[in-house]
C-alpha cells in the first residue's frame, strides 16, 4: 500500500446488502473499516468473514443518535432499501435517512471527513422522462406509502448540499439504481430476491401488474468499483450523480430469464401492482462515465446466475456466501457454467 494511502473509513449501514461488500473491498484495499449497524435488514452473517481481520472493526448503532468517532472517509449507506422493509416502520425510515443524515454530516463537520450519500433513483419517483438524467426533478408523491424513503432520501441530499453550501463540507451523492447480487436478504422482497427464491423452490414466481413495469439491474460488483471511484473524485465533484446499468428490462422478462436460468418448473403468477410502483426506471449515465471514467461490466444474464447460485447456497446450504461459485454441483446445466 503506498505511505499515506491507509485511511480510517466507516461504513453506516455495513452490515447490509452493499455496506457487507463495499467493507470487504475496504478491507481488501488495506483501509482501517469501521463498519457501524444497527441489524435492522443487515445481519452479522454478511460480515462474519471479515471479524477476525485487524483492520474491521463492527459497532452496533443506530444512525438516528450521534456518533462520535474519528475517521477520514464516511459512507452512509444506513437506510432499509427494498419498499417491504422501509414500509414496515415508515417513520423509522425518515428518521433514519433525515437524522442518520444530519448526526453523520455534523460527524463530518467535525473531523473534516470526506462523506458519500447512498441516494437513491426513488428520488426520481414515478418518473415522466425517461431515461432518468441527474438534472430531472422527479415526479414523487409526498404523502404515499413510498414517500418515507423517497422524501427521505430527497431531504437527506438537501441537507447533503445545504451543509456542502453553507460549511464547505466534501460531499458526493450517489444515486444508485436497483441493483442485486449475493447477500441480498432472501426474504427482503425486492424482485431478484423474491423471483430467485421462488423459481428455487418451485413456488409460483409473483409478477406485479401485467409484468410490463421496467427496472435496469446492476451488480453489485460494479456499484462497489463506482462508489469507491466516486469516493476519490476531487472536492468540486459532489453528484448527483446516477449509479446503475442501463440495460433496462421488463420484470415479465426478469421472471421468464430466472425460470430459464434456474431450469424452474415455477409458474408465472400475476399479483396486484403495488401503489405508486414506478412504471419505467432507467439511469442515464453519461455523467458517471465520463466523470468516473466508469460503466457497468457485468452482464445480467452473468449477475444473475452469479446471484443464483448464491441463493442456491442459501437455500440448500452448500456453500459459504462469499464463494457462490462453491456450491455443489446442482440439478440444472446454468449452474455448472463456470
Ligand atoms: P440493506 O437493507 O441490505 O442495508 C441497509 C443497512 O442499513 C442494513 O444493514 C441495516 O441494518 C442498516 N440500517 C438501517 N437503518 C439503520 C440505522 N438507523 N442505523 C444503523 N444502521 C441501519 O440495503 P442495501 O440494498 O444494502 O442498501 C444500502 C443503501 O443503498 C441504502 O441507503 C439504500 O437506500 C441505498 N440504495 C440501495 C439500492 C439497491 O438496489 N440495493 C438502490 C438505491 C439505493
Ligand atoms: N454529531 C455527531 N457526531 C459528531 C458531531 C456531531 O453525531 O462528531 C451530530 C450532533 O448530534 C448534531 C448533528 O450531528 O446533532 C449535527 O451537527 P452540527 O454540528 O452540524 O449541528 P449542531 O451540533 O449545531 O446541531
Ligand atoms: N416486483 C414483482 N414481483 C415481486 C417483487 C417485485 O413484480 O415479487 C416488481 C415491483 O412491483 C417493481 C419491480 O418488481 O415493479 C421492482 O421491485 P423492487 O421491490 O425490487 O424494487 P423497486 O425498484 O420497486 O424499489
Amino acid at each position: 500500500m503506498r505511505e499515506g494511502f491507509r485511511r480510517r473509513i466507516l461504513v453506516t449501514g455495513g452490515a447490509g446488502f452493499l455496506g457487507s461488500h463495499l467493507c470487504e473491498r475496504l478491507v481488501m484495499q488495506g483501509h482501517d473499516v469501521l463498519c457501524v449497524d444497527n441489524f435492522y435488514t443487515g445481519t452479522k452473517d454478511n460480515i462474519a468473514h471479515l471479524l477476525d481481520t485487524a483492520n474491521f472493526e463492527l459497532m452496533r448503532h443506530d444512525v438516528t443518535f450521534p456518533l462520535y468517532v474519528e475517521v477520514d472517509e464516511i459512507y452512509n449507506l444506513a437506510c432499509p432499501a427494498s419498499p417491504v422493509h422501509y414500509q414496515y416502520d415508515p417513520v423509522q425510515t425518515t428518521k433514519t435517512s433525515v437524522h442518520g443524515a444530519i448526526n453523520m454530516l455534523g460527524l463530518a463537520k467535525r473531523v473534516k471527513a470526506k462523506i458519500l450519500q447512498a441516494s437513491t433513483s426513488e428520488v426520481y419517483g414515478d418518473a415522466r422522462v425517461h431515461p432518468q438524467p441527474e438534472s430531472y426533478w422527479g415526479h414523487v408523491n409526498p404523502i404515499g406509502p413510498r414517500s418515507c424513503y423517497d422524501e427521505g432520501k430527497r431531504c437527506a441530499e438537501t441537507l447533503f448540499m445545504d451543509y456542502r453550501r453553507q460549511h464547505g463540507l466534501s460531499i458526493k451523492i450517489a444515486r444508485i439504481f436497483n441493483t442485486y447480487g449475493p447477500r441480498m436478504h432472501p426474504c427482503d422482497g425486492r424482485v431478484v430476491s423474491n423471483f430467485m427464491m421462488q423459481a428455487l423452490a418451485g413456488a409460483p414466481i409473483t409478477v406485479y401488474g401485467d409484468g410490463s413495469q421496467t427496472r435496469s439491474f446492476c451488480y453489485v460488483d460494479d456499484m462497489i468499483d463506482a462508489f469507491i471511484r466516486l469516493m476519490e473524485t476531487p472536492d468540486d465533484v459532489t453528484g448527483p450523480l446516477n449509479l446503475g446499468n442501463p440495460d433496462e428490462v421488463s420484470m415479465l422478462d426478469l421472471a421468464q430469464r430466472v425460470i430459464a436460468l434456474t431450469g424452474s418448473s415455477s409458474e408465472i403468477v400475476f399479483k396486484p401492482l403495488p401503489v405508486d410502483d414506478p412504471l419505467h426506471r432507467r439511469p442515464c449515465i453519461a455523467r458517471a462515465m465520463e466523470v468516473l471514467g466508469w460503466q457497468p461490466v457485468t452482464a445480467v444474464d452473468e449477475g444473475l446466475l452469479l446471484t443464483a447460485r448464491y441463493f442456491h447456497a442459501k437455500r440448500f446450504g452448500s456453500a459459504a456466501p462469499s464463494a457462490p461459485t462453491a456450491v455443489a454441483e446442482p440439478a440444472n446445466a446454468a449452474f455448472s457454467r463456470t
